[in-house]
């Protein structure tokens, strides 16, 4: 099967930003001003403050350390750090015989629902089966949305009424996949409702019915972040944290910005391990996050 590469999504934070920070180790030597530049650049690029200042210090000590005189080192030093922020450690379960279960959360708008399509065809093209559950039942559009796409795609939606109980639709759709020896449910949920409180404790039911339904399943909780919504993403994914443990960070619409360096930002501070990348409005643009491919692509030069 062929693997989609972040290359295309990555695009513009390349151009805007990466080429310039691979720039500054063309140098010949190594220039005490170098450091003000790159922790510029990696601000620009969204990797935030605190994560830019963190890296760099270890990247220095590095350098220290080994004595390190050559620029090109030093940038090999910069890519290594960036992919030990990114490594952040899973926390799911392996697979177990039931269907494992996706409940994906996150703000509406964010590119929840072509997500849940995306990651679907994904399965599909892996050879499992897949079933989706309509789990936000606050919009009517968005059960039709979700139905439209399981048409498109050939996999079965449960759905109930607008205005019904998202837990008992994903009661349901976890029975029948079981049932059917399918061996994957993606839910979708709410992206808002009358409150920020009721959402927050919706979810946490859904959440509790997943267990009730079957607590041995395998569960990823997949928030859905928009990358051009910059640091305020992450206050989001606090919010979402809080309520339902968030396993993994699915960036979607990374080839609308620059600033592809939040990535290092959600995981070094949040310590979310980053699963997923879109990189377009098409079913086939998700990236299948890797720490190292990731790196490589913000520096090749091309
Ligand atoms: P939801 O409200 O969170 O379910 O968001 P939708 O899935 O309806 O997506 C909102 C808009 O973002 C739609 O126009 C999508 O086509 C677009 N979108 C979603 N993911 C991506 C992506 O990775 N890249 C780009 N460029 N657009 C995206």
């Amino acid at each position: 099967m062929v693997m989609n590469k972040p290359d295309k999504g990555l695009k513009a934070t390349k151009d805007t930003w990466f080429r310039r920070i691979s720039g500054l180790f063309q140098r010949r030597q190594l220039d005490p001003a170098l450091w003000d530049e790159l922790e510029e650049l990696l601000i620009g690029a969204d990797v935030g403050v605190d994560t830019t200042v963190r890296l760099l210090e270890a990247v220095r000590s590095r350098v220290k350390a080994d004595g390190m005189t050559d620029p090109g080192q030093v940038r090999g030093a910069l890519q290594e750090e960036m992919v030990r922020v990114l490594e952040v450690p899973r926390t799911t379960r392996a697979e177990t015989p039931g269907p494992r279960v996706v409940l994906v959360v996150g703000v509406n708008g964010t590119g929840k629902t072509t997500s849940i399509a995306k990651l679907a065809c994904l399965l599909k093209r892996e050879g499992k089966s897949v079933l989706l559950a309509a789990g936000d039942t606050f919009r009517a559009a968005a059960i039709d949305q979700l139905q439209v796409w399981g048409k498109r795609l050939g996999v079965e939606v449960i759905a109930h009424q607008p205005g019904g109980d998202p837990a008992a639709v994903v009661f349901d759709a976890i029975l029948a996949a079981r049932s059917r020896g399918l061996s994957a449910v993606i839910v979708d949920t709410a992206g808002r409702l009358h409150t920020k409180v009721n959402l927050m404790e919706e979810l946490k039911k859904v959440r509790r019915v997943i267990d009730k339904a079957d607590s041995t399943l395998a569960l990823d909780v997949l928030l859905v972040l928009d990358a051009t919504t910059g640091q305020n993403a992450l206050a989001q994914a606090r919010h979402f944290a809080e309520a339902v443990e968030v396993t993994g960070v699915l960036l979607a619409k990374v080839d609308g910005t620059a600033k592809g360096g939040m990535v290092l930002a959600i995981a070094d501070k949040l310590g979310l391990p980053i699963r997923f990348l879109g990189t377009g409005e098409g079913v086939d643009d998700l990236v299948v996050f890797r720490a190292k491919e990731f790196v490589d692509s913000l520096f090749a030069a091309d």
